[in-house]
């Protein structure tokens, strides 16, 4: 099926659901985008995006390293959570044969919403969708009372999709028992490092935004209490600073500055057999949540969309245009799932002995052999779609 004068629904206007958006307009389809929430407000964060990313945004049209206001880091520091010492540096950008950006989410989304609205996209706030029909060649979206016909369907509505729990028989996203708190605090800095200090059960991520203005905290936490998965889930500041009182004097200073912060329970949701169903499928977190711990979520639902476009563009068939996104994307998406996992369990060791073995080994391949730290997520950052 070509894309073009084709319509396509799209479910959830987050970072895959825009992507998407745009990739199919730019190749000449319809495209109306649902969203649930009366306005578009991303929460005050930073997001990074590393070469794949860029490159899948580059494939939309989006040059991301001609913006102002993004930060190009020269290195991603790891320290101990009391002492702040130095466990492994890798270096980022510096002839190192990528770029890894960092910028604020909102203005990825600005970026995003005026590329979308520039192709012509019809973009329905307040629309909360569901899919009905999915079986059938043209599914439906029911929002606000008002039925829409669809050539393709696509569920870009998060880690807690209604559209995978209606039509993939699965149940709801569950809790992982981790956390995420997030801030900005004001700055004025002219570091362009990431650090992350590594904690027991817990880990905090610091890096610049907006040309040094602001510092971008991320911290995540184990934790057996059940919290909700919005952005909009504000944590109380006197809890946040609690829960990472052990944490040096170099986080200490950074804590005290925070005026804010927001809480994210992380959900997530056993694989799914398959992400599509005739004429209706999934992208981003609809299909493949992961933690946060190698910063790809959106980076893969960038790629996602820019496959799916093309996919779709490729043929008359959908059916085996869907079956094709699924057979590109599904062992990457799932490796960079296991990657992220298994980075969590090593920013959160609490047994000491294995604390210091680990760091210990870290030290001596960051001191000796820097290139095998730089190198091993090349499969990931140099990826082309
Ligand atoms: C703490 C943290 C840090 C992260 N850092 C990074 C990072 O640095 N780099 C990176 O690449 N990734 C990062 N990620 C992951 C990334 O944020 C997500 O993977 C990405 O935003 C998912 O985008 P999405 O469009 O699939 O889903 P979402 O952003 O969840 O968007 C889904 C949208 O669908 C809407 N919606 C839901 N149901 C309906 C409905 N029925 N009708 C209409 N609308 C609906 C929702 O309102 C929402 O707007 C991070 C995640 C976390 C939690």
């Amino acid at each position: 099926m070509s894309v073009l004068d084709k319509s396509f629904g799209i479910i959830g206007c987050g970072i895959g659901g825009l992507a998407v958006s745009i990739a199919i307009a730019k190749l000449g389809g319809h495209v109306v985008l649902f969203e649930r929430a009366k306005k578009i407000t991303e929460v005050g964060a930073g997001i990074q995006i590393s070469a794949n990313g860029l490159s899948a945004l580059a494939d939309l049209g989006i040059e991301l390293e001609h913006f102002n206001a993004i930060s190009k880091p020269l290195a991603i520091e790891l320290r101990d959570y009391k002492v702040g010492s130095l466990v492994a540096r890798i270096r980022q950008n510096q002839d190192v044969g990528f770029p890894y950006l960092q910028l604020h989410r909102a203005d990825l989304m600005n970026i995003l919403i005026a590329r979308a609205e520039k192709l012509g996209v019809t973009i329905f706030l307040d629309a909360d969708a569901e899919v009905i029909d999915a079986l059938s060649n043209h599914p439906k979206v029911q929002a606000n009372g008002t039925t829409y016909n669809f050539d393709l369907i696509v569920g870009a509505d998060g880690v807690n999709s209604t559209t995978r729990q209606d039509w993939f028989n699965e149940g709801p996203a569950k809790f992982s028992g981790k956390v995420a708190w997030r801030a900005t605090v004001p700055a004025n800095i002219i570091s362009t490092v990431t650090t992350v200090y590594m904690g027991r059960g817990k880990h905090l991520v610091t890096y610049p935004l907006r040309g040094g203005q602001l510092i971008n905290i991320v911290a995540v936490q184990e934790c057996k209490e059940m919290v909700s998965e919005g952005w909009d889930n504000v944590g109380t500041l006197q809890s946040f600073c609690l829960e990472f009182s052990d944490f040096g004097p170099e986080v200490q200073k950074i804590l005290s500055q925070v005026r804010h912060v927001k809480r994210w329970g992380l959900y997530t949701h056993s694989p799914l057999k398959t992400w599509s169903l005739n004429h209706l499928t999934l992208l981003g977190d609809a299909a493949h949540p992961m933690f946060p711990f190698m910063a790809q979520g959106a980076c893969m639902a960038l790629e996602d969309a820019s496959v799916l476009a093309r996919v779709i563009n490729d043929t008359d068939d959908i059916n085996h245009a869907l079956k094709s996104y699924e057979a590109i994307r599904k062992s990457r998406v799932t490796s960079v799932q296991n990657l992220a996992a298994r980075n969590g369990k090593i920013f959160h060791i609490s047994n000491m002995f294995m604390r210091i073995c680990i760091h210990n080994a870290l030290r001596l391949i960051s001191r000796f052999t820097p290139q095998l730290l730089e190198r091993r997520f090349d499969w990931i950052y140099k990826h082309k779609i």
